[in-house]
């Protein structure tokens, strides 16, 4: 590949890792199964690793991806709490105790190896024995303040027992761990969301991750949550071992859990990981692999940690499982943007966790490179839990019947619409604008959790809806309230139901700006730009009559983005509908953001990195100071940094700034800057 377009390609996989985090962390809605995230994320990793040229400092693999909000309030970890590294390969488990090996010297080392237990990390602060607060893993750094959540789970004890270490009480400290909900308990609570018309969460992680950042303890209390502590550090009391501290952690009354294993070697390791990889089936929570860690904690201190993860420990996660089954057919789903999916219609299968009727086919290249044929015996993978997919044909199976798949020239929908294949692309398109089938689409888009999230117009009832003729557009959901009498008089509807769909209705129009406009589903414009985009337009109007040169002036917006946007807001259909919209009361701007002076100003176009504590102003409240006046902030020190602001116990950043030779700037400097941009 050229410079130009390894440049392009690492630029698209940001923007890709970004929106799926995003999605994941934030709108716990993942997109992609966890395995094709950490194939995204490993090509960028080799892109930047082969051609440091290329790396940026606000890379997404140089940090800690974020689930803060502004929901809660913003609490600082006492100790930055970090990812892991991954692996899903016996060599690089052997990789990686080599490494370890080398960094210890001739030191005798072993490992606590634990189960993976897929759900969501907490931090918990206890003073005195007494919980006194619970958080997020946040940006590693800071995490949301969730006690009164915390506080609801029953195994969390708020009171700890007594515990004395070489005749010392632990009575102040921090204990983490990762709280999940049990396989049984997630699929009663999915069933009776699906009977309420609620939508449903994609696996337990999702639903857990969802519920711990419910405004209302009073709901996550009839949450069915639990958790396994792992991690302990006291104040005052000086511990050995983590196979020591996870015992403290038992006798001080903490749910920990049973299966763990000291190895002494690589092969041991691996042999671990190997027998709970063909067990895991066997326990009531979902586990995603193996963390592997060096025991001693004095020995974990020498390792240290770069950027985002301890050199100490390593996630060695569970390959995606497959099952086989029977291909009964290909049919076509047409989505909102008019592509058009092939999906595999199958003898249902269990595979785990839940029964497999459907997969994802991606598009005609993938059959055809494939060669995957209706009658075929498929192997079907789920990975990460989400979309399942038909991985490829069982050859030895196949019936001598058996034809190629042709694709089918027509839209399946009422209009049988010509498919149209755009040169050099690998799909098919329907292009008529009255297409049933993408208007039911773009409907379940706007509806959908990552963004109006209307409770209660879940996939099937928009189904219903647009065949009712009562949906036609978007904008007819806030119409709906003509037809209540008609829509509780359905068959399996009833006053209830109807009025909470209205109810849902109603609630949406609090979204936020940002979400609206995700909603409105212009060609490119996913979650993240789309928060951009009401970042940097702060009205609908703005955004309306924006040209391709104002809006890739904005950081993120490249013209492909700036042009697919220009073409939306140009069509007069759009804007009567984004009109209704407005008339029905939903939020068409954002918080204004204050002007930033072109060029002058000592912050654009300059990114600062925020290290240790300062007098004045918390992290959160200087980062929005400096993007406000058109600097970036980043999570780690490069050479490109243009300054580092430090303040009281600045640690390791500040150490390699001044390795770099970045500049250094305190808070009255700081403060100096502002005024300057300010003009004060
Ligand atoms: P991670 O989940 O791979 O590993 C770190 C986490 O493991 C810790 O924060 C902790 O919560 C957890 N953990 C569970 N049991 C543990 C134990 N016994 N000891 C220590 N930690 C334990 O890392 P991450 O940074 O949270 O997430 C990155 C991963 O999330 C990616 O590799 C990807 O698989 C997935 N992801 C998927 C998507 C998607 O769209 N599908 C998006 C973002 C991230």
């Amino acid at each position: 590949m050229s410079k130009h377009s390894l440049s392009q390609r690492a630029r698209e996989l940001r923007e890709q890792l970004n929106e799926h985090n995003y999605r994941y962390y934030i709108l716990n809605d993942p997109a992609i199964s966890d395995r094709e995230y950490d194939a995204l994320w490993d090509e960028l990793v080799g892109i930047e690793r082969e051609h440091p040229e290329l790396d940026e400092p606000d890379s997404p693999t140089h940090r800690v991806s974020s689930d803060l909000t502004t929901a809660f309030p913003t609490v600082t970890h006492v100790r930055p709490m970090l990812s892991l590294s991954n692996t899903y390969s016996a060599e690089e488990v052997h990789e990686f105790d080599r490494r370890v090996r080398e960094r210890l010297g001739e030191e005798p080392y072993r490992y606590v190896c634990e189960l993976k237990i897929d759900g969501v990390a907490v931090s918990l602060i206890y003073q005195d024995g007494v919980l006194r607060t619970g958080a997020t893993r946040g940006n590693g750094e800071q995490g949301d303040d969730i006690t009164a959540n915390i506080r609801t789970i029953r195994s969390i004890p708020l009171r700890a027992r007594q515990v004395e270490y070489h005749h010392r009480r632990i009575s102040s400290f921090e204990v983490r761990g990762e709280v999940y909900m049990a396989k049984s308990d997630f699929e009663a609570m999915n069933a009776e969301r699906e009977l309420a018309g609620e939508k449903i969460f994609a696996n337990p992680r999702n639903s857990t991750a969802g519920t711990l950042k419910m405004l209302d303890p009073k709901i996550v209390a009839r949450r069915p949550l639990a958790t396994f502590l792992y991690y302990l550090e006291a104040d005052d009391v000086q511990l050995e071992s983590h196979a020591e501290n996870l015992k403290l952690l038992h006798d001080l009354g903490f749910p920990t859990n049973p299966h763990r294993r000291i190895c002494t070697s690589a092969e041991e390791v691996v042999a671990f990981c190997t027998e709970w990889e063909e067990k895991r089936d066997t326990l009531p929570y979902e586990i995603d692999g193996v963390v592997v860690k060096v025991d001693s904690l004095r020995q974990q201190e020498k390792l240290g940690t770069i950027s985002r993860s301890p050199r100490w420990a390593i996630a060695v996660k569970f390959e995606a499982r497959t099952a086989q089954t029977l291909l009964n057919g290909i049919t076509l789903q047409v989505g909102r943007l008019g592509t058009v999916t092939p999906v595999a219609e199958l003898t249902p299968v269990f595979l785990a966790g839940s029964t497999i009727s459907r997969a994802t086919l991606h598009n005609a290249d993938f059959i055809a490179e494939r060669d995957i044929r209706v009658g075929d015996t498929v192997l079907i993978e789920k990975g990460g839990d989400v979309i399942p997919k038909v991985n490829e044909v069982v050859m030895s199976l196949r019936p001598g019947d058996a034809e190629p798949f042709e694709f089918p020239t027509t839209c399946p929908c009422p209009l049988h619409t010509r498919l149209h294949r755009p040169e050099g692309e690998a799909n098919y398109y329907c292009e008529h604008a009255e297409c049933p089938w993408q208007i039911r689409g773009r409907i379940q888009h706007f509806a959908s959790r990552a963004a109006l999230d209307i409770e209660g117009l879940g996939e099937k009832v928009v189904d219903q809806l647009v065949t009712l003729g009562w949906l036609g557009n978007y904008a007819d959901i806030y119409d709906l309230h003509n037809h209540r009498d008609e829509l509780a008089a359905l068959e399996r509807w009833g006053e209830k139901s109807a009025d909470n769909l209205l109810a849902g209705i109603e609630a949406s129009k609090e979204r936020p700006y940002g979400r609206v406009l995700f909603g409105l589903g212009i060609r490119h414009v996913g979650a993240t730009v789309a928060k951009t985009l009401a970042q940097e337009f702060h009205t609908i109007e703005l955004l309306l009559n924006a040209s391709v040169e104002e809006l890739t002036a904005v950081n993120e917006i490249g013209p492909r983005i700036a042009e697919s946007v220009v073409r939306f807001f140009s069509d007069s259909g759009n804007r009567d509908l984004i009109e209704r919209l407005r008339t029905a009361g939903l939020t068409m701007h954002g918080p204004e953001k204050p002007k930033v002076r072109d060029g002058d100003s000592p912050f654009s176009g300059k990114t600062f990195v925020l290290t240790g504590t300062l007098p004045s102003y918390t992290r959160e409240e200087a980062s929005a100071l400096i993007e406000e006046r058109g600097g970036k902030v980043s999570a780690s020190v490069s050479k490109k940094t243009s300054y580092v602001l430090a303040g009281a116990d600045a640690g390791s950043k500040l150490a390699k700034a001044e390795t770099l030779g970045v500049a250094v700037i305190d808070e009255e400097t700081f403060r100096g800057m502002l005024e300057a941009a300010d003009g004060v």
